[in-house]
Protein backbone atom coordinates (compact mmCIF):
# COMPACT_ATOMS: atom_id res chain seq x y z
CA UNK A 1 0.00 0.00 0.00
CA UNK A 2 1.10 3.49 -1.14
CA UNK A 3 1.87 5.32 2.38
CA UNK A 4 1.03 8.88 2.58
CA UNK A 5 2.80 11.66 4.06
CA UNK A 6 1.22 14.89 5.64
CA UNK A 7 3.51 17.40 4.55
CA UNK A 8 4.44 20.12 6.97
CA UNK A 9 0.91 18.55 8.89
CA UNK A 10 -1.18 19.33 5.54
CA UNK A 11 -0.25 22.48 4.83
CA UNK A 12 -3.68 23.71 2.49
CA UNK A 13 -5.92 21.87 5.25
CA UNK A 14 -4.46 23.30 8.15
CA UNK A 15 -2.12 26.10 7.78
CA UNK A 16 1.74 25.62 7.31
CA UNK A 17 3.53 23.76 10.17
CA UNK A 18 0.76 24.74 12.62
CA UNK A 19 0.42 23.14 15.58
CA UNK A 20 -2.97 22.53 14.80
CA UNK A 21 -1.90 20.55 11.42
CA UNK A 22 0.54 18.60 13.14
CA UNK A 23 -1.97 17.27 16.01
CA UNK A 24 -4.96 16.33 13.61
CA UNK A 25 -1.81 14.76 11.33
CA UNK A 26 -1.45 12.69 14.72
CA UNK A 27 -4.55 11.38 14.63
CA UNK A 28 -5.44 10.39 11.08
CA UNK A 29 -5.71 7.05 8.99
CA UNK A 30 -1.83 7.66 7.40
CA UNK A 31 1.69 6.52 7.91
CA UNK A 32 3.67 9.40 8.14
CA UNK A 33 4.31 13.03 8.81
CA UNK A 34 6.41 15.33 7.29
CA UNK A 35 7.92 18.21 8.91
CA UNK A 36 11.10 20.51 8.36
CA UNK A 37 13.92 21.70 10.83
CA UNK A 38 15.81 24.84 11.84
CA UNK A 39 18.63 25.38 14.23
CA UNK A 40 18.06 28.30 16.79
CA UNK A 41 20.98 30.64 18.17
CA UNK A 42 20.91 29.39 21.70
CA UNK A 43 20.70 25.72 20.58
CA UNK A 44 17.04 24.74 19.96
CA UNK A 45 15.45 22.94 16.99
CA UNK A 46 12.59 24.62 15.48
CA UNK A 47 9.86 22.89 13.12
CA UNK A 48 9.51 25.37 10.33
CA UNK A 49 9.41 24.92 6.82
CA UNK A 50 11.26 28.36 5.68
CA UNK A 51 14.34 29.47 7.41
CA UNK A 52 12.98 32.51 8.39
CA UNK A 53 10.27 33.81 9.69
CA UNK A 54 9.26 36.39 6.95
CA UNK A 55 6.36 35.07 5.08
CA UNK A 56 4.31 32.53 7.18
CA UNK A 57 4.15 34.28 10.61
CA UNK A 58 3.56 37.74 11.85
CA UNK A 59 7.55 38.70 12.34
CA UNK A 60 10.18 38.58 10.64
CA UNK A 61 14.02 37.21 11.15
CA UNK A 62 16.10 34.23 10.43
CA UNK A 63 15.66 31.45 12.99
CA UNK A 64 19.23 30.39 13.17
CA UNK A 65 20.46 34.17 14.12
CA UNK A 66 17.46 34.37 17.14
CA UNK A 67 16.99 32.64 20.22
CA UNK A 68 13.86 30.09 20.72
CA UNK A 69 12.05 32.68 22.69
CA UNK A 70 12.18 34.70 19.95
CA UNK A 71 11.28 32.70 17.09
CA UNK A 72 8.63 30.99 19.43
CA UNK A 73 6.89 34.48 20.03
CA UNK A 74 5.57 34.53 16.30
CA UNK A 75 2.41 33.32 15.13
CA UNK A 76 1.88 31.18 12.12
CA UNK A 77 -0.72 33.87 9.68
CA UNK A 78 -2.30 30.31 8.33
CA UNK A 79 -4.91 27.79 9.05
CA UNK A 80 -5.48 27.88 13.07
CA UNK A 81 -2.11 29.68 13.51
CA UNK A 82 -0.32 29.28 17.01
CA UNK A 83 3.24 29.44 17.27
CA UNK A 84 5.87 27.72 15.61
CA UNK A 85 6.77 24.19 17.57
CA UNK A 86 10.49 23.41 19.01
CA UNK A 87 11.13 19.63 17.68
CA UNK A 88 10.80 18.82 21.64
CA UNK A 89 6.64 19.67 21.65
CA UNK A 90 6.48 18.28 18.08
CA UNK A 91 7.81 15.01 20.21
CA UNK A 92 5.23 15.31 22.50
CA UNK A 93 2.67 15.79 20.52
CA UNK A 94 2.91 12.75 18.77
CA UNK A 95 3.98 10.92 22.09
CA UNK A 96 0.92 8.16 21.87
CA UNK A 97 0.53 8.46 17.77
CA UNK A 98 1.25 5.16 15.50
CA UNK A 99 2.09 8.07 12.58
CA UNK A 100 5.93 7.86 12.42
CA UNK A 101 8.39 11.13 11.34
CA UNK A 102 9.25 12.05 8.09
CA UNK A 103 11.76 14.61 9.02
CA UNK A 104 13.87 17.39 6.29
CA UNK A 105 16.66 18.63 6.71
CA UNK A 106 16.88 22.18 5.78
CA UNK A 107 19.75 24.52 4.66
CA UNK A 108 20.06 27.55 6.14
CA UNK A 109 18.98 30.98 3.69
CA UNK A 110 22.22 30.42 1.60
CA UNK A 111 20.82 27.12 0.55
CA UNK A 112 23.87 25.30 2.55
CA UNK A 113 23.44 23.04 5.51
CA UNK A 114 23.77 24.03 8.67
CA UNK A 115 27.26 23.15 10.83
CA UNK A 116 27.11 20.23 13.09
CA UNK A 117 23.11 20.57 12.51
CA UNK A 118 22.44 16.77 12.16
CA UNK A 119 23.83 14.91 14.76
CA UNK A 120 21.76 17.13 16.98
CA UNK A 121 18.41 16.61 15.38
CA UNK A 122 19.34 12.90 15.63
CA UNK A 123 20.30 13.81 19.54
CA UNK A 124 16.60 15.49 20.02
CA UNK A 125 15.16 12.66 18.73
CA UNK A 126 17.12 10.04 20.62
CA UNK A 127 16.22 12.12 23.55
CA UNK A 128 12.57 12.66 22.77
CA UNK A 129 12.54 8.37 21.98
CA UNK A 130 11.62 9.16 18.82
CA UNK A 131 14.58 8.31 16.46
CA UNK A 132 13.50 4.56 16.08
CA UNK A 133 10.10 6.01 14.47
CA UNK A 134 11.85 8.25 12.32
CA UNK A 135 13.06 8.73 8.79
CA UNK A 136 14.82 11.76 6.81
CA UNK A 137 14.93 13.39 3.81
CA UNK A 138 16.69 16.11 2.30
CA UNK A 139 17.45 17.73 -1.32
CA UNK A 140 21.15 18.29 -0.21
CA UNK A 141 23.22 15.47 -0.67
CA UNK A 142 25.66 16.41 2.37
CA UNK A 143 22.97 16.35 4.53
CA UNK A 144 22.08 12.83 3.93
CA UNK A 145 25.77 11.44 4.35
CA UNK A 146 25.44 13.44 7.68
CA UNK A 147 22.47 11.54 8.11
CA UNK A 148 24.24 8.33 7.75
CA UNK A 149 27.06 9.07 9.84
CA UNK A 150 24.84 10.00 12.57
CA UNK A 151 22.31 7.12 12.90
CA UNK A 152 20.93 4.05 10.35
CA UNK A 153 17.81 5.18 10.05
CA UNK A 154 15.91 5.41 6.62
CA UNK A 155 16.99 8.77 3.97
CA UNK A 156 15.67 9.90 1.20
CA UNK A 157 17.06 11.98 -1.66
CA UNK A 158 14.50 14.61 -2.97
CA UNK A 159 15.40 15.36 -6.16
CA UNK A 160 14.70 19.20 -7.27
CA UNK A 161 13.09 19.61 -10.55
CA UNK A 162 16.01 21.62 -10.98
CA UNK A 163 18.61 18.97 -10.81
CA UNK A 164 16.36 16.20 -12.90
CA UNK A 165 16.10 19.05 -15.48
CA UNK A 166 20.33 19.46 -15.12
CA UNK A 167 21.63 15.49 -14.87
CA UNK A 168 18.83 12.71 -16.58
CA UNK A 169 17.83 10.19 -13.88
CA UNK A 170 20.33 7.67 -14.73
CA UNK A 171 22.37 10.45 -13.62
CA UNK A 172 20.51 10.51 -10.43
CA UNK A 173 20.56 7.43 -9.64
CA UNK A 174 23.99 6.85 -10.01
CA UNK A 175 24.63 9.88 -7.75
CA UNK A 176 22.28 8.27 -5.04
CA UNK A 177 24.06 4.90 -5.37
CA UNK A 178 27.88 6.35 -4.81
CA UNK A 179 26.46 7.78 -1.64
CA UNK A 180 24.16 4.46 -1.05
CA UNK A 181 21.28 6.32 -0.43
CA UNK A 182 18.47 4.23 -1.04
CA UNK A 183 15.23 5.88 -2.20
CA UNK A 184 14.47 8.92 -4.12
CA UNK A 185 11.37 11.29 -4.33
CA UNK A 186 10.28 13.48 -6.86
CA UNK A 187 7.94 15.84 -7.73
CA UNK A 188 4.65 13.96 -8.64
CA UNK A 189 4.67 15.94 -12.21
CA UNK A 190 7.88 14.72 -13.12
CA UNK A 191 6.99 10.83 -12.32
CA UNK A 192 6.27 8.74 -15.55
CA UNK A 193 5.55 4.48 -15.52
CA UNK A 194 9.18 4.59 -17.35
CA UNK A 195 11.27 6.88 -14.62
CA UNK A 196 9.59 4.51 -12.14
CA UNK A 197 10.58 1.53 -13.84
CA UNK A 198 14.26 3.11 -14.36
CA UNK A 199 14.53 3.56 -10.52
CA UNK A 200 12.89 -0.04 -9.40
CA UNK A 201 14.97 -1.83 -11.86
CA UNK A 202 18.23 -0.04 -10.31
CA UNK A 203 17.35 -1.44 -6.85
CA UNK A 204 16.40 1.63 -5.52
CA UNK A 205 12.60 2.85 -4.06
CA UNK A 206 10.77 6.06 -5.66
CA UNK A 207 8.36 8.29 -3.56
CA UNK A 208 6.52 11.46 -4.92
CA UNK A 209 6.01 14.57 -3.03
CA UNK A 210 3.72 17.75 -4.06
CA UNK A 211 0.83 15.79 -4.48
CA UNK A 212 -2.25 17.99 -3.39
CA UNK A 213 -4.92 17.71 -5.81
CA UNK A 214 -7.16 14.84 -7.12
CA UNK A 215 -5.18 14.11 -9.90
CA UNK A 216 -1.75 14.35 -8.49
CA UNK A 217 -3.30 11.72 -5.38
CA UNK A 218 -4.66 9.48 -7.87
CA UNK A 219 -1.68 9.44 -9.89
CA UNK A 220 0.71 8.35 -6.91
CA UNK A 221 -1.38 6.01 -5.65
CA UNK A 222 -1.98 4.26 -9.37
CA UNK A 223 1.63 4.13 -10.06
CA UNK A 224 1.84 2.10 -6.35
CA UNK A 225 4.78 4.95 -5.81
CA UNK A 226 6.11 3.85 -2.11
CA UNK A 227 5.07 7.14 -1.00
CA UNK A 228 4.11 10.74 -1.07
CA UNK A 229 4.07 13.67 0.89
CA UNK A 230 0.26 15.98 0.26
CA UNK A 231 -0.75 19.26 1.87
CA UNK A 232 -4.29 17.70 1.56
CA UNK A 233 -3.79 14.38 4.36
CA UNK A 234 -7.93 14.13 4.52
CA UNK A 235 -8.37 13.76 0.79
CA UNK A 236 -5.45 11.54 0.38
CA UNK A 237 -7.05 9.21 2.43
CA UNK A 238 -10.42 9.56 1.28
CA UNK A 239 -8.35 8.40 -2.29
CA UNK A 240 -6.59 5.81 -1.20
CA UNK A 241 -10.01 4.02 0.42
CA UNK A 242 -11.67 4.63 -2.63
CA UNK A 243 -9.28 2.76 -4.41
CA UNK A 244 -8.23 -0.29 -1.91
CA UNK A 245 -11.11 -2.72 -3.23
CA UNK A 246 -9.51 -2.51 -6.32
CA UNK A 247 -5.83 -2.99 -5.02
CA UNK A 248 -7.43 -6.00 -2.62
CA UNK A 249 -8.68 -7.13 -6.05
CA UNK A 250 -5.34 -6.90 -7.83
CA UNK A 251 -3.96 -8.54 -4.73
CA UNK A 252 -6.56 -11.92 -4.73
CA UNK A 253 -6.12 -12.15 -8.78
FE1 LIG B 1 9.76 19.62 3.66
Amino acid sequence: MTRIASHRGGTLEFGDSTPAGFLATSKMELEEVEFDVHPTRDGQIVVHHDPTLDRTTDRSGTIATMTASEVLAASIQSGQGGNPLLLEELCALYAESHVVFRCEIKPGVDGRPYRDFVPRVVEALTECGRLSTSRFSSFQVESLDAIAQACDRPRLWLVSPAILEKWDIAKVIEIARSHQIPELGIHVDLVTVELMAQVNASGLELGCWAAHSVEQIDKALDLEVKVFTTDRPSLAIERRKLRQPAIAEEVRS
